[in-house]
């Protein structure tokens, strides 16, 4: 029976550009997309830029345009990025519209009917110049622990460690540089802790059919056992100025919070869907797809990293608003690329329109995902090199070696007509058919890789059957009998041919429509993979239909992402970053390192000949330490278990060859080690007496 489903992806945020990261998940959701419709079901996909929150806004002001010209430019490059690798939404819209503000309007009344709104007082950082709230985010200053300057205000990338914005050393806003001050506004919650909620949410999550297992146990352990719920109230409110849309009742100085109206966006986008065609019911539509009790599938395609809000917030918001909830919820892993994080520095952060520019196909890293997709959350690795070799021999070297084998036979010997076959007889041909089923399931499944291992399992196959038959011996044999067998081994290997693009068609749609047009076909289905052509069906004469990947192109590619300067990667919205950080063990952290990078570090003995007190830092000293042939200005922030003056003559270990960093009242030349851990604070490193200064600390 025909399924009915609407499926998403998640929106990308509209301050940058699309990466070969973010398009694991849209690739993903595509042949999964395409596949379904294959098999005849109803699908509408849809998806939208996530356009809200303070991120767009100040990029918007940092490029001299409105929020709303930065978030047209981005959907236009967006969207055109999307469609270059294939990629076919039912629907591309924003959430910046009229359908999602009313829907959000909506739901937040029927959750203030439900006695599931709350207002609270909340403490945030204030910058004093902007006269605006601060994200953690936007708040940097000196990590409290290892005192790495430059810090954002949750966690430090240097060591690590997390800690609450209020513990950076010498805060400032990232926005105008100020020192940020406290101010108390008042916020609306989601109470997610109601425990309506709360019931709710266990039983929606612990169901297996609609998570993947290993996000059901993540969920289990943020929510905590029955009757102790960790579930937190969520802040759903922002004040002004704030690009977003205002909440209702609230004179425009409160906001929704953008990760309240970018779920919703789905819901904009759909219905936006269906007031652009007219040949779908918009009333029916709405009742079936978006409110309870239709008989309609919503699954989410999203990453692991946003998966909070997709099975807390997002389905307790439908739950107790009239809305139907998610059907299924498929998270994936992130993209490593040579087996590392992307990076810019080894040129492995590659945007989707370097790809196109360096003259690699689409299709190929179509292929290349599909062949390592499965429907687990881990990561998956873009190795250039296994990338290269598999795409040429798999594509090229099995499956379109086929068609280049046996199609000019045809051409020249018969016209380009096929011979009449009765293929249930040929056993090649009967395990082609038998697949049909499996490789379905397994696009059904999210199982690519296991879908294109079977895919290539029978291309191996229609290969050895070609090499059997030998049709070059026979085509220059000028007996009857084998021109009759040339006739029919190359018919028969066309028809192989044509049901492997059936099942290849889902992840490369461009290769097959030029496979439709060689082989006179109109539009394959699914269907096609269990019936042979017909007799006297004429084929064209064989073209080109792919390259190989060349080592060339990918130089290329790295090169042009050496060379970019790519907008810092920002996944989606503001994330909650205090709850999505995973805590850092800082032994499992540390990896091994060789004694050649340890010797790196030019580890000193200092003397404090000078200690003083930083005016508007409270937790800085500046010290002046003499490194035996040198002085050094060091800032430490260390004033919490020391006084100044009891430092002055004081041995310490000092990194001397750290760059330098210019801070607001001066420049850093080095650092001085010190122990520390949350409990006991902070513990200068001191060499034995004897030790004199400018010695190394080896
Ligand atoms: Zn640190």
């Amino acid at each position: 029976m025909a399924k009915r489903i609407l499926v998403t992806s998640a929106l990308p945020y509209a301050n940058g550009s699309i990466h070969l990261g973010h398009l694991v998940e849209y690739i993903q959701t595509d042949i999964w997309v395409r596949a379904q419709k294959m098999l005849g079901h109803e699908v509408h996909y849809v998806c939208a830029d996530d356009t809200h929150g303070t991120p767009v806004m100040l990029k918007a002001e940092q490029e001299n345009l409105s929020p709303e010209q930065l978030i047209e430019h981005v959907h236009e490059e967006h969207s055109r990025d999307f469609y270059d690798f294939g990629i076919r939404f039912d629907n591309y819209y924003t959430t910046n519209s009229p359908e999602n503000q009313q829907l959000c309007e909506e739901i937040f009344g029927s959750l203030s009917d439900a006695g599931l709104i709350d207002e609270k007082e909340v403490e945030q950082f204030y910058d004093p110049i902007k006269q605006m709230f601060l994200p953690d985010r936007y708040v940097k200053g000196t990590c409290p622990k290892c005192q790495t300057p430059d810090q954002y205000g949750d966690s430090c990338e240097a060591c690590g460690a997390t800690y609450s914005p209020t513990d950076l050393i010498e805060p400032y806003s990232t926005v105008s540089g100020a020192k940020p001050d406290r101010k108390t506004s008042t916020h609306l919650f989601f109470k997610l802790s109601d425990a309506r909620c709360e019931h709710f949410l266990r039983e929606f999550t612990q169901n297996t059919d609609r998570l993947q297992p290993e996000a059901a146990n993540k969920m289990k352990e943020w929510l905590g056992e029955a009757g102790e719920t960790k579930l937190s109230d969520w802040d759903i409110s922002r004040d002004a100025p704030y690009f977003g849309f205002p909440i209702p009742g609230t004179n425009e100085t409160k906001f929704f919070y953008v990760w309240l109206d970018a779920p919703v966006g789905y819901f904009g986008s759909f219905l936006n869907y269906l007031t652009n065609h007219q040949s779908l019911d918009t009333t029916k539509h709405t009742q079936d797809f978006l409110r309870k009790g239709g008989e309609t599938e919503l699954i989410h395609f999203i990453g692991k990293d946003i998966l909070y809000f997709h099975a807390l917030f997002w389905p307790a918001m439908l739950e107790f608003s009239k809305f139907r909830t998610p059907t299924k919820i498929f998270a994936h892993g992130f993209l490593t690329v040579n087996g590392q994080k992307m990076s810019k520095s080894r040129g492995t952060f590659i945007t989707a329109r370097s790809f196109l520019e360096s003259d690699l196909e689409p299709e190929w890293l179509r292929y290349y995902y599909a062949a390592k997709l499965n429907d687990s959350m881990e990561d998956i690795d873009l190795n250039l090199s296994d990338f290269m070799t598999r795409v040429n021999s798999d594509l090229v070297g099995k499956y379109i070696n086929i068609a280049s084998r046996s199609a000019n036979f045809l051409a020249k010997k018969f016209d380009g007509k096929l011979t009449d076959l009765s293929l249930t007889d040929n056993e090649v041909m009967c395990c082609f058919f038998e697949r049909s089923e499996t490789i379905a399931d397994a696009f059904e499944a999210r199982q690519y890789s296991r879908g294109i291992r079977e895919i290539m399992a029978l291309a191996d196959r229609a290969n050895s059957y070609i090499d059997t038959q030998k049709p070059w011996e026979l085509a220059k044999s000028a007996s009857h009998t084998d021109i009759e067998k040339l006739h029919e081994v190359c018919s028969i290997a066309i028809n192989l041919f044509k049901i492997l693009t059936v099942y290849l068609k889902p992840v490369l749609p461009t290769l097959a429509a030029g496979v439709e047009g060689f082989l006179s076909l109109t539009s394959l289905k699914w269907s096609d993979s269990k019936k042979c052509l017909p007799r006297g069906h004429v084929i064209k004469s064989y073209k080109h239909l792919m390259g190989r990947v060349d080592q060339k192109l990918i130089d290329k590619l790295i090169t042009l992402n050496s060379q970019e300067s790519i907008e810092p990667k920002t996944h989606s919205s503001e994330p909650n970053t205090k709850k999505m950080t995973v805590k850092k063990n800082t032994v499992e952290n540390a990896s091994d390192i060789t004694i050649d990078t340890f010797n790196k570090i030019d580890l000193r003995v200092g003397k404090i000949i000078e200690a003083k007190n930083v005016e508007g830092a409270d937790k800085l000293a500046r010290l002046k330490i003499d490194l035996g042939d040198e002085q050094r200005q060091v800032f430490a922030g260390i004033k919490s278990a020391y006084n100044p003056e009891d430092l002055e003559g004081k041995l310490v270990v000092v990194v001397a060859n750290l760059k330098a960093r210019k801070m607001r009242f001066g420049e850093s030349q080095g650092m001085v080690l010190a122990a520390s851990n949350e409990e006991s604070g902070i513990f200068l490193i001191s060499p034995d007496s004897g030790a004199v200064p400018g010695m190394q600390v080896k």
